[in-house]
């Protein structure tokens, strides 16, 4: 197994280990998100269940899992918070933990209605 693999398989033990301990209500945000599965506007426009794809906290973009996450500028403070980073680019995916992805997603209060503290 070379560095790459052994590292990519750790990372997805390790996330695996950690989705398995996460509470249930904090599942359905967690796996929308690493997923694309998640509501918002995009996935709410493809399954016809909103005309409009765009982000509604920002409108400078559609709004994706990874929008969410990496882009949306309504966040920026959030992600700061979690990563010190106002924006994350694609080469920080590998870097998020799970415990990081919860913390994000608490303090964004973006899936609220779906989570109960
Ligand atoms: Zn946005």
């Amino acid at each position: 197994m070379d560095v790459v693999s052994t590292y990519l398989t750790v990372t997805y033990c390790r996330r695996e280990r950690d989705l398995l301990a996460l509470p249930r209500q904090m599942l359905r945000p967690v796996i929308g998100v690493l997923t694309g599965h998640s509501q918002v506007q995009r996935h709410l426009s493809l399954m016809g269940l909103s005309n409009d794809p765009s982000c509604s906290y920002c409108s400078e973009a559609i709004e994706t899992t990874s929008h969410y996450l990496c882009r949306c500028s309504y966040f920026a403070m959030q992600r700061a918070t979690v990563w010190r980073k106002p924006f994350l680019d694609l080469a920080d995916i590998d870097i998020v933990t799970i415990g990081d992805l919860v913390r994000f997603i608490k303090k964004s209060h973006r899936f609220s209605s779906s989570i109960q503290y």
